[in-house]
């Protein structure tokens, strides 16, 4: 095993490592508020209170001022409660749903779930070359029974941005369709137009807090079938004792990684621009597959096969990741930069460097030196 201070880790879209300050805080706070913030008791009610603070924290911090929050086990649960969970309660309305083909599996296969199960119809949008969804093809895809839009703001794989904000606008003029955003890759990271988003879901892992934390924030006005059912905590739609720290863990994560975001964007997008540089100087070595996002890059390697040369960076302390370490293990091909209209060659051949603010220059420098000594030695 690899000791942990001695490795470059490229791979901040995977997960990142948690920030010692929001450690801090989950610590202290496990310490002195264990009690179950449901107990009637004088702990159970001080639980309770910070509880409800970390809530109007973050909503505070993201600026949203129509919606609620529901604590979830991250952006995967929030994901499925959002989408299935509105589907499944206004079945009535309407039964067609309207996704992309680039969403993570967390979206995907629920929107796959309530096709295979339930009977609902899906369209799934194309991406351009980009990995961008065009909004005239939303419009078109848009019929009279369709209740819900559900669209990535950063993919996960290549980190191309979907324009929110024209499609809240498109989608002013229907009002009785909800507009859902994974906004897991973007959160803390770029701006996104939170107080138009219908609902939206995010993970703490990858703004460096803690695993098994996250949340769906939603309109107040937006009804959901609960996927847990239980005691009622989470205003009846996440039944389950909340883990308070957690909670606090979380506000304290975004409030630290928003109140960065200009200048983590400027010191990343310096390192983002090194390593484009270097990609596009060797293309008869790689091919970019990746365009806007600072925080992602995403190439193809033309001459020897990823998996090998990643497990070599590996063996040499440096961590990216080939296709996605969500599916990887199960899918060796990429969806995703198929969607861009690449080759099977080039979808196999995947991979991905992303980037957190603890990155540096001088790491991009040693990553693109090891990547070309092994591609030299690599048979
Ligand atoms: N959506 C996106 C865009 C992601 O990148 C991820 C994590 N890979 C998820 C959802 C799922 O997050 P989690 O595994 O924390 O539930």
């Amino acid at each position: 095993m690899i000791v942990a201070n001695r490795i470059i880790y490229l791979d901040n879209a995977a997960t990142t490592k948690v920030n010692p300050e929001v450690l801090d805080s989950f610590n202290k706070t496990k310490n002195l508020y264990f009690a179950n913030p449901g107990s009637i008791h004088i702990p159970g009610q001080e639980a309770s209170r910070l509880l409800e603070k970390a809530r109007e924290q973050i909503l505070n911090t993201l600026g949203v001022r129509d919606h609620e929050l529901v604590f979830t086990s991250g952006a995967t649960e929030a994901n499925n409660l959002a989408i299935k969970g509105y589907a499944l309660k206004h079945q009535n309305r309407g039964k067609h749903l309207i996704t992309t083909n680039i969403e993570h599996p967390a979206v995907l296969e629920a929107f796959k779930q309530l096709e295979q199960y339930f009977g609902l119809e899906v369209t799934y949008l194309p991406v351009n070359k980009n990995g961008v969804v065009d909004v005239n093809d939303l419009k078109a895809a848009i019929r009279k029974d369709t209740i819900l839009v559900s669209i990535m703001a950063v993919n996960n794989e290549v980190g191309s941005i979907n324009p929110l904000h024209e499609i809240a606008n498109l989608l002013k003029s229907y009002p009785l369709i909800a507009f859902h955003s994974d906004v897991t890759q973007g959160l803390g990271k770029i701006e996104l137009p939170y107080n138009e988003l219908d609902m939206f879901s995010f993970s703490g892992h990858k703004i460096h807090g803690l695993n098994s934390s996250g949340a769906l924030i939603k309109r107040k006005k937006i009804e959901l079938l609960p996927l847990l059912s239980g005691g009622g905590q989470e205003n009846n739609l996440r039944s389950g004792t909340n883990d308070v720290a957690l909670a606090v863990s979380l506000a304290k994560a975004i409030r630290l990684e928003n109140s960065k975001i200009r200048e983590n964007y400027v010191k990343i997008s310096e390192i983002a621009a090194f390593l484009k540089n270097y990609i596009a100087s060797r293309n008869d070595l790689y091919e970019l597959n990746s365009f806007d996002n600072p925080y992602i890059i995403n190439f193809s390697t033309l001459t020897k096969k990823a998996s090998v040369v990643v497990e070599a960076l590996s063996s040499r302390g440096i961590m990216v990741s080939s296709v996605s370490a969500c599916h990887a293990k199960e899918e060796p091909i990429s969806y995703v930069v198929k969607a861009l209209g690449k080759s099977d060659n080039l979808a196999h051949n995947t991979v991905r460097v992303s980037l957190s603010y603890e990155n540096s220059l001088d790491e991009i420098k040693e990553f693109i030196s090891v990547l070309e000594n092994i591609i030299k030695e690599l048979k």
